[in-house]
């Protein structure tokens, strides 16, 4: 088989195309595959693709703090013509609400002051005065419909929040994946649209290519699985799965639009909010909508799913369940006939932070186990994806001595050993999309 790339990347989302763009820059001659027709149209088109800073790990807050940068620079981190169309960084803010279960924000706040990233106490009246729509009263723990105490106040309220001004979201996420493809391309990727993986292919105790379904084998020396809620399949595909104390699995997810209550701009004057209390978070969508996720409470079943390409894509008594718990803090809001919004999978891991690492198959490595909250993280997930797969092509053993890697923006040192996949379960992780 003749070569045919020096690393053959799985999967065009924003995430795989980060990496794409950025081997590339390295030097490396990439070939991105991917079945659909159009990059970025897996899990990263259903993304809410907000950018906030608060995480419940340090890592995870650095991450995303660095990422933000990236966004705020968009066209010149891409290095992309004036006239490129290009999606959009709308920075809104994001309040977080003060909850006992996010422990009030008191390890967010210490991880937040330890790597400069900005944010403001609000108290309960500074939050009211700025939404005028907002009712504080606690409604915690969340519950279900079927619950006699559902949607009742439990005679709390909430004392106050914390405001991270930087915070926002991405206007067209699918775009956005599109756009890291032309910038790769630019620098010399190759992507090959409608290209199904069914194989992975080894030679002598290493990885040696892929094998699609039109029967058609590539090779290469490196195969990198970011096939998003894909990713465990891809795994095991190359026989991996073994040594990893970390799995991945797609779970269903149904995210709501609603419209603003008549009298408030929600989409100039609303903010990113994570609000706890109503195990919700929701931002402003265009159209003077809100968008409103779910914060996976525990009351919540679960929707696993085993094949990411069949499984339900129509909304269900979940999305009235999201738009009710949200008229608890939003009384005026008005619950339309019509369900609008999103269906679409998260690629969750077992701690509900992502892997950023090799495998035990040499050449073989994954970034995946996105949890709902990579988006955000796509270009220096790319970087330091990039930059790991130098240091192991370079010889290097990842599992006993991690890469250190310097954020560029924030000049912070992280051990991508944080993101292995045989890392012992982060006990510190909300074990939600918050990470
Ligand atoms: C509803 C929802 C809301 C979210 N909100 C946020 C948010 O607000 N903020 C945030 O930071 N993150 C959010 N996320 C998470 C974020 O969107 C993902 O982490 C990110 O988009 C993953 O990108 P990716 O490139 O890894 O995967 P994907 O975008 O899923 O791309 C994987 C690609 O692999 C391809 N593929 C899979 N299998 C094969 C195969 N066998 N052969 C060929 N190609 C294959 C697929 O076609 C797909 O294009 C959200 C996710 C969802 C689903």
């Amino acid at each position: 088989m003749k070569q045919t790339a020096d690393a053959i990347i799985i999967g065009t989302g924003v995430i795989g195309a980060a990496i794409a763009f950025e081997l590339s820059r390295l030097g490396y001659r990439t070939l991105s595959l991917d079945r659909n027709t159009q990059a970025g149209h897996g899990s990263t088109a259903g993304s809410c693709a907000c950018i906030r800073m608060h995480y419940s790990t340090f890592d995870g807050t650095a991450l995303a703090w660095e990422g933000y940068h990236y966004w705020r620079d968009w066209a010149e981190y891409l290095n992309a013509k004036s006239d490129s169309q290009l999606s959009r960084f709308v920075e809104t803010g994001c309040l977080v609400m003060k909850t006992k279960q996010n422990g009030y924000l008191e390890k967010h706040v210490q991880y937040s002051t330890a790597l400069n990233c900005p944010f403001e106490q609000w108290s309960a009246e500074e939050i009211v005065k700025r939404m005028p729509i907002y009712d504080l009263q606690s409604f915690a723990p969340a519950r279900k419909p079927d619950d006699a105490l559902f949607c009742q106040p439990n005679g709390g309220r909430l004392s106050g929040g914390v405001y991270w001004p930087n915070a926002g979201y991405v206007t067209d996420p699918a775009l956005s994946a599109q756009n890291l493809c032309d910038a790769a391309t630019r620098a010399g990727a190759r992507f090959r649209m409608g290209a199904e993986i069914v194989g992975i292919l080894m030679d002598s105790g290493k990885v040696s290519g892929v094998r699609l379904a039109s029967g058609e084998s590539l090779s290469a020396p490196v195969v990198i699985n970011v096939a998003g809620p894909a990713s465990s399949r891809i795994n095991a595909m190359a026989g991996v799965l073994d040594d990893m104390t970390i799995t991945t699995r797609a779970l269903r997810q149904e995210v709501v639009h609603v419209p603003a209550p008549e009298g408030f701009n929600f989409e100039k004057d609303g903010m990113m909010v994570s609000d706890s209390d109503i195990a919700l978070y929701c931002r402003p969508e265009h159209g003077n909508h809100i968008l409103i996720g779910s914060e996976d409470p525990e009351c919540d079943t679960h929707d696993w799913v085993d094949d990411d390409q069949k499984y339900n894509r129509e909304f269900t008594d979940q999305w009235t369940t999201q738009a009710m718990r949200f008229g608890q803090r939003v009384p005026s809001l008005g619950i339309p006939q019509t369900s609008r919004g999103i269906v679409d999978l998260y690629d969750a891991s077992t701690d509900w932070i992502p892997i950023y690492d090799k495998s035990c198959l040499p050449g073989f490595y994954m970034a995946c186990g996105t949890s709902g909250n990579q988006y955000k993280n796509a270009p220096i997930a790319g970087k330091m994806m990039a930059a790991l797969i130098d240091y192991c092509e370079s010889g290097n053993d990842q599992d006993m001595t991690p890469l250190q890697f310097e954020l560029p923006y924030t000049g912070q040192h992280v051990s991508t050993g944080f993101y292995s996949r045989k890392r012992p379960i982060n006990t510190e992780s909300s074990f939600s999309v918050v990470g």
